[in-house]
């Protein structure tokens, strides 16, 4: 039986076999690293830093970053923070500079495509995410890559910003971790050559359901094909898990599936142990993980990856949480 929401906060985030499971919060702004901290998380897995673009109508310089950075590091610190780096375009609109005549914004100028062809832009938060790097655990996060070549150059640009701060005698962490995001399906294809260049992965199913099944994510007229419940999906998943443990190399699930209760189960079965979800969904996340054994789990997601359709997944998946209550 499932314990009391309020009960379960200070304990362990562990499942009811004892396996340690890493749940951290996904925030936007740096006012959320309270609510993440009165959670119980063990962290923020995705910092979303697109805020600063997105209220005011200047480009905010490098102080602003900076700022906004070193107060989240210290709010969190020891706790590790993963910042994501810019990911503005299609649904994440900003007064500057992504264009407003694209066909397919979602397969256009968006995210990390933007921040290399905006390479001033990009050197400013790289520069500020840098300098905060020594006021805490950071962690920095590519998003939508997509192709070997756009990691490098993300990854030289960074080498460049570190060079950079070198000569002007600013300090930095020299060593922080660099990671990228799982969201097109290319990434996942490609996951054994991308375990050579990255530190950790973190999968971001929100964009990973939308390329999988060229299902825009904000059309509503579509919305009902739109399932992080569809075995392409699941499959998807289970192979960049899978690739990320053969090399070694941590892996994290923070689209919005692994905030919700009815994923726990396949996703734990599927041998997922980072969780990053919104702050709200995070004493729900673990009161399933500690009502449940990786040994049930891995047969839920045994039985799951055997189902047809997002349907019979949904259904099935529904009356093993219910079991639970
Ligand atoms: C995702 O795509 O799953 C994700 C976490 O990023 P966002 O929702 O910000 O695109
Ligand atoms: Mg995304």
């Amino acid at each position: 039986l499932l314990a009391r929401l309020e009960e379960i906060k200070d304990l362990p985030n562990e499942t009811a076999d004892g396996v340690r499971i890493q749940l951290l919060g996904n925030i936007e702004f740096p006012s959320e690293t309270e609510l993440v901290l009165s959670r119980g998380a063990d962290g923020i897995g995705l910092y979303r830093t697109e805020f600063l673009y997105l209220t005011g109508n200047i480009e905010p310089s490098e102080e602003v970053h900076y700022a906004a950075y070193k107060e989240v590091a210290e709010a969190m610190n020891p706790l590790p923070v993963v910042m994501r780096t810019l990911d503005l375009g299609a649904d994440k609109l900003s007064m500057l500079p992504t264009p407003d005549d694209e066909r397919n914004p979602f397969l256009g100028l968006r995210s990390i495509r933007l921040a290399l062809k905006h390479v001033d832009l990009f050197r400013t938060q790289l520069r500020a995410i840098l300098r905060a790097s020594v006021s805490g655990n950071i962690r920095i996060m590519f998003p939508l890559i997509t192709t070997l070549i756009e990691l490098r150059r993300a990854k030289m640009m960074l080498a460049d910003a570190m060079e950079d701060l070198e000569e002007e005698g600013v300090p930095f962490d020299r060593d922080l971790p660099v990671g990228m995001m799982v969201e097109v399906p290319a990434a996942v294809l490609q996951m054994d050559r991308f375990c050579d260049e990255v530190d950790f992965f973190s999968i971001g199913t929100n964009d990973l359901v939308q390329y999988t099944l060229a299902v825009d994510r904000s059309n509503k007229d579509v919305a009902s094909l739109y399932t992080s419940a569809d075995p392409a999906v699941i499959k998807l998943i289970q192979m960049s898990i899978d690739a990320a443990g053969e090399a070694g190399k941590p892996i994290s699930l923070c689209g919005q599936m692994s905030g919700s209760p009815l994923y726990t189960m396949l996703l734990l079965g599927l041998g997922l142990r980072s969780f990053s979800v919104s702050p709200s969904a995070t004493l729900e996340v673990k009161r399933v993980m500690r009502g449940v054994t990786i040994e049930h789990c891995e047969k839920v997601a045994k039985r799951v990856l055997d189902l047809e359709s997002s349907r019979d997944v949904k259904t099935y998946l529904r009356e093993e949480l219910l079991k639970l209550l």
